[in-house]
């Protein structure tokens, strides 16, 4: 499998709309890559252009280091898969899975082997005679996986694959696609619209939004360290406080935000003074009865519970301070304690190196 480096590209389709916006990212060999965001933010224009279906506008796109962003799509050895399948209905399981192999002229009984172990691998042996109509979603999209891994390509192309399966279906299919790209090595490109979808499967992700790359990291540092209140408002909930820092200790800074509400932050993020927003996650915070004890300032408010949202193994509260921010908290779901109703009074605990200070 190949590296792909996708260097300060633009997409600008006829009729003026900026698709892609100076994109820049690097793919590792055998990395499981996401691209991530709404909608609309660029994220098939990308796959397709480092596919060769759509030509930059501007920038260039490499693959082991060479150069190939006006290699026709068919001399770039790469597999996709689409939402859709895209398979040729009336053809069966195995000429679906052939078709690639057989466009490199390989001779039959090559064909008939590569298309066995490919169908092994999806885990779809013994319906080689099958068309796709008889086939479930879920065995469809498997086809379209095994025609796209069977040429063994260098690079392998998904756009939202899985989008079209229910949620149980989705997750399996989720964990089998993984556990092939690693089995198999392979560099993957991974479009999804789906925040927890890319969260569970991906080495990295690189957040989209409005034809631009806002952040790439580890699903961890997407989650825990967002850079921007973009990344941090689509990635979970989250709550974002938005303020004025003040004063600046060497300790920690003070950050006063809108009505008294005082968050202090980390050293590190304890320089300079300005606008800002912070995030702090709805599980980072403890949720206690309100005890009347002088709580840490900086690192603790009081409340009211508006309302409760049982999620099964977590309860979701909706907290308004003192301060008449109205707060997001989770809380795991011990299944032996009380849990909190509307109108309970109640002390909110969080440590300050888990409040994130955003761009
Ligand atoms: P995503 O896959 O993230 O939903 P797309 O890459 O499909 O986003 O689209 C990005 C933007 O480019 C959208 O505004 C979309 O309407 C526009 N767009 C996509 N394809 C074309 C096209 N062939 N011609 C003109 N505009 C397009
Ligand atoms: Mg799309």
């Amino acid at each position: 499998s190949a590296s792909i480096e996708i260097a300060g590209v633009s997409k600008v389709y006829d009729g003026g709309v900026r698709a892609v916006d100076a994109v820049a990212m690097d793919i590792r060999q055998g990395e499981f890559f996401s691209l991530l965001g709404p909608s609309g933010c660029g994220k098939t224009t990308t796959l397709r252009m480092i596919a060769g279906f759509e030509t930059p506008s501007s920038g260039a796109i490499r693959v082991d280091g060479a150069d190939i962003t006006h290699v026709p799509a068919h001399k770039r050895d790469m597999g996709m898969v689409f939402q859709n399948y895209a398979l040729f209905p009336h053809r069966t399981v195995a000429e679906n899975v052939a078709f690639g192999l057989r466009m490199r002229g390989l001779d039959k009984a090559t064909i008939t082997a590569k298309v066995k172990a490919a169908l092994a691998m999806v885990e779809l042996s013994g319906l080689e005679d099958r068309r796709p109509a008889q086939l479930s979603g879920g065995q469809q999209q498997r086809v379209a996986l095994a025609r796209a891994i069977v040429i063994a390509p260098r690079v392998l192309l998904c756009d939202e694959p899985l989008g079209a399966l229910d949620k149980k279906l989705r997750q399996q299919m989720q964990f089998e696609l993984k556990q092939l790209q690693k089995k198999l090595g392979l560099t993957l490109v991974f479009v999804t619209h789906d925040q927890e979808e890319a969260l569970a499967m991906s080495d990295r992700i690189a957040v989209m939004n409005g034809g631009r790359v806002e952040q790439v990291g580890t699903p961890t540092e997407i989650y825990n360290q967002p850079t921007t209140r973009f990344v941090a408002d689509f990635i979970g909930d989250t709550n974002i406080f938005r303020g004025e820092r003040t004063t600046t200790s060497t300790v920690a800074s003070a950050l006063d935000v809108g009505k008294g509400l005082i968050l202090a932050l980390p050293p590190t993020e304890g320089q300079g003074t300005g606008v800002l927003s912070v995030a702090l996650r709805p599980e980072k915070i403890r949720l206690i009865t309100r005890t009347d004890a002088a709580t840490a300032a900086g690192s603790s408010a009081h409340g009211i519970v508006e309302n409760t949202n049982f999620l099964g193994g977590a309860v979701l509260y909706r907290v308004t301070l003192e301060s008449a921010h109205r707060v997001l908290v989770q809380q795991p779901n011990a299944g032996t304690s009380r849990l909190f109703v509307p109108g309970d009074g109640v002390t909110l605990e969080w440590t300050p190196a888990d409040l994130v200070v955003l761009k």
